[in-house]
């Protein structure tokens, strides 16, 4: 696979991009603040419109890749991000029925011998925070909240945005960065809403004390296959808490949101023929920290940007979670912005570069995390090896580096 674009010798010699060009960002979450910081620490001046009154990230952990980690190092956030989450020893895949480790990955400090950087799991509102906080140390009115982008009309000069508050701002450039529902893209691209796949994923939060005495993780990092049911539990927070989440291909409730409560029985329900080495956690899940949600999808763009005006993270590229990739491909994205940016000689060039060192890998990424729903649950457990283990690692995802890769 090419994960980045062939350096172009048209480009070279030609004026920067001006360190003065506006460019707002619609969206603060992962991705829209990743873009922040990269373009901040390359001099750029930008404005992030929010929608929500205030910043927040949901309760749920979230696997950080080498080629993720790579991209925070490199705007500065690896020690920070080293404090905070979590390096897991080894990873195993489990056998819903029996429990057993089927694959055993390690762990530790091979991610960093082999891709050069380390393999980490956090809270997302630890991560979300930091990202937030690094924003704010650059220009502590960046982040504009309560802003919900309504329109945009563009010209070969600049572009106009509206927000629903009447607020209305001009830029040279504008990045949406507006989640999987986006509203720039449909500007863009028309209006066609996300595709429910057929798939809830459960999220909880266990405070490991809720465990009963003597009960183990092992190892604490895993993922386990099942019938059309699959699940992935980690440690994070200095191992204070038990991350899991839970899919199971499930018909009639479509609701695509974060805040839907469950009622941890419907979880139990749902897993009832697990081992109870699953069975337990589940059910220690305190009744506030279960939540659930329908899995939606879109098609892969053809094309990302139009004029003055581009896309970044889900809004562009929305993942299925079955190779967890989707924060990892948003923070890829934004670094690679910023270096696009840094290198153009003007918006258009940047843009271009942008998207030319960016589209075929995330198409790809979302592609392969279709196929990987049906490795994961499509019921082949008791022959499943590491040969059946096609993951994120094996598709050669980890070894790409959004701080060097050819822009
Ligand atoms: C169950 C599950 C598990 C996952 N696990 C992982 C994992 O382990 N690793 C990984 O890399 N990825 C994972 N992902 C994917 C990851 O969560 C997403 O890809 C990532 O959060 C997308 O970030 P984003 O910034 O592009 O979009 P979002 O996080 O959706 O942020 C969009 C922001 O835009 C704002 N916004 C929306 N509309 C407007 C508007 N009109 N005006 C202004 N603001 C607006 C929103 O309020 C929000 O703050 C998982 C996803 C799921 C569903």
């Amino acid at each position: 696979m090419n994960v980045g674009a062939p350096f172009d010798d048209f480009w070279l010699g030609r004026e920067n991009v001006k360190r003065d060009t506006k460019i707002i960002l619609i969206g603060a979450g992962i991705g829209g603040l990743t873009a922040a910081i990269a373009l901040q620490s390359r001099g750029f001046k930008v404005e992030i419109y929010e929608q929500a009154p205030q910043l927040a990230e949901v309760g749920a952990g979230l696997t950080l890749s080498p080629n993720a980690t790579h991209g925070l190092e490199s705007i500065g956030l690896g020690p920070r991000l080293a404090q905070l989450a979590t390096r897991p020893e080894r990873q195993a895949v489990l056998h819903y029925r029996t429990g057993e480790v089927l694959v055993d990955l390690p762990r530790g400090d091979l991610p960093k011998k082999q891709y050069g950087a380390d393999y980490y799991q956090i809270h997302r509102a630890d991560l979300h925070t930091l990202l937030a906080d690094a924003v704010r140390s650059h220009d502590p009115n960046a982040i504009k909240l309560s802003h919900t982008f309504a329109g945009l009309t563009q010209n070969n000069n600049a572009v106009d945005v509206t927000f629903t508050n009447g607020v209305a701002v001009s830029a040279d450039v504008v990045i949406g960065c507006d989640g999987i529902k986006s509203a720039v893209r449909e500007v863009l691209w028309g209006k066609a809403a996300p595709r429910f796949t057929g798939n809830i994923a459960w999220r909880g939060l266990v405070p490991i004390e809720r465990l009963p005495k003597g009960f183990k993780l092992d190892p604490p990092s895993a993922a386990a296959v099942g019938v059309k049911h699959s699940m992935a539990r980690y440690l994070i927070r200095d191992g204070t808490v038990l991350n899991y989440v839970a899919f199971a291909e499930k018909a009639g409730w479509e609701v695509e949101s974060w805040a839907v409560r469950s009622e941890v029985s419907e979880l139990l329900s749902e897993f009832h023929d697990w081992h109870e080495s699953f069975q337990t956690f589940l059910a220690a899940t305190p009744p506030e920290l279960c939540f659930k949600w329908a899995i939606h999808d879109r098609d892969p763009l053809p094309q990302w940007t139009k004029n003055r005006v581009t896309l970044l993270g889900d809004a562009a590229h929305p993942m299925l979670p079955f190779l967890g990739m989707g924060a990892a491909s948003g923070i890829e994205d934004s670094v690679v912005l910023a270096r696009a940016f840094e290198a153009a000689g003007s918006i258009e060039e940047g843009l271009k570069r942008y998207e030319g060192a960016r589209r075929e890998r995330a198409t790809f990424i979302q592609l392969a995390s279709r196929e990987a729903q049906s490795r994961l649950q499509g019921g082949k457990v008791d022959n499943y090896t590491k040969n059946e283990h096609k993951n994120e690692e094996f598709l050669g995802l980890f070894n790409y580096n959004p701080a060097t890769v050819a822009v």
